[in-house]
């Protein structure tokens, strides 16, 4: 048993991560950006869990040295969750970079001075696959890294992943020596969600089962569910052979349209809304010049980027369900919370 805190605790991995460690008998603190989230989070997990919850939340934002040091203290372990994950990118990428990067060190740095043994980083898949262009390897595995320069392939997001797992391993390197680092980098993580307060990824499943496509753009994405995201973060945080290394935490690569299939046999109410057959690309170009979001799924049409998982079932003993109950488990439970 350890005293492990969660960043970002408010969030849907972490929300996952939080559970299996109090169900593995672990102590645990989160951190929120308001500490006023404690009352209500303590709800929601222990509504999910079906056992009552009190961890402890501590008020700290990744823009701000205030409160890292207090949620630090006495910890074993930091499970570093919190990042900004917006639907909409901003125009300026240091919106989401700054808080990426610079609240990753202060995290790091905060764990060093306090003496934790290893902190657990939540990556991306998006700091492995991004700025190949037509280079891109298949499979993507650890070994790869996204070329941030790449405007083209890349977004503010995708950057800002990079750019915060490549300054913690510089961290690490230097001062941050004597510490461990393990990095976990996720695919398009479905899977149940806890609360109405929906991560990015959960978008794929609403924008599908609300009707908003007559049918699926030419786009697509290696699909994990949550709880085995959580399970990675929670075996990365223990296995001696984790530290140092960074794991793919990845399921297979699933076109929008094959998404849209997996609901419509599981969900017949719904056959309605879901989009039939795939939305041609000069049309989906088309229907940006009414709603100008979409523009940032053009790059991605006929883009496909396939991950190797064979690192994290080989070295931390993972063992990922089925894409599909990512995606009918998702489903469900937006049902269940009214979001569709
Ligand atoms: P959520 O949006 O549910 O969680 C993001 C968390 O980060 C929230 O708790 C949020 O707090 C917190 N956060 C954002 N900005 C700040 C800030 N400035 N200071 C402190 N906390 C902040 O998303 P996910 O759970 O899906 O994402 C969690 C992590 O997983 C992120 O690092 C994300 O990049 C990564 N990831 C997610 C994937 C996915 O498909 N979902 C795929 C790969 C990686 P608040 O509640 O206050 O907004």
């Amino acid at each position: 048993m350890a005293k492990v805190l969660v960043t970002g605790a408010t969030g849907f991995i972490a929300g996952h991560v939080i559970l299996q460690l109090l169900e593995a008998g672990h102590e645990v603190r989160g951190t929120a950006r308001s500490a006023s989230r404690a009352t209500p989070l303590n709800t929601i997990l222990g509504d999910y869990s079906g056992k009552p919850v009190n961890i402890e939340i501590v008020e700290a934002d990744l823009n701000s040295d205030a409160g890292w040091a207090e949620a630090v203290a006495g910890m074993d372990y930091v499970q570093h969750v919190a990042s900004p994950f917006a639907a909409v990118m901003p125009r300026d990428h240091d919106e989401l970079i700054r808080p990426a990067r610079d609240g990753a060190l202060r995290v790091l740095k905060a764990a060093k001075a306090a003496g934790v043994k290893r902190v657990v980083m939540t990556s991306s898949m998006a700091a492995i696959a991004y700025g190949w262009g037509d280079a891109r390897p298949n499979p993507l595995t650890e070994e790869h890294w996204s070329n941030s320069d790449n405007l083209k392939d890349n977004t503010a997001y995708t950057r800002s992943k990079t750019i915060a797992e490549r300054a913690a391993w510089d961290y690490m390197a230097g001062e941050g020596k004597g510490m461990e680092l393990s990095v976990i980098n996720p695919s398009a993580v479905l899977g149940p969600a806890m609360s109405r307060d929906l991560s990015t990824s959960l978008e794929i499943i609403t924008q599908l089962m609300t009707g908003k496509a007559p049918a699926s753009p030419r786009v697509g994405f290696c699909v994990v569910d949550v709880r085995d995201v959580a399970d990675a973060h929670v075996k990365a945080m223990t296995v001696p052979e984790a530290a140092g290394e960074r794991f793919l935490a990845s399921g297979r690569f699933m076109w929008m349209s094959e998404v849209a299939d997996v609901l419509r046999e599981s969900f017949p109410d719904y056959r309605k809304k879901l989009p039939r057959g795939e939305l041609p690309d000069w049309l989906l170009k088309m229907m940006t010049l009414i709603n100008p979001p979409l523009k940032a799924i053009v790059p991605e049409l006929g883009r496909e980027r396939h991950c190797s998982n064979e690192k994290a079932q080989r070295v931390l003993g993972w063992r990922p369900r089925m894409e599909e109950e990512a995606i009918i488990e998702g489903a469900r439970s937006l049902i269940d919370l009214n979001v569709i």
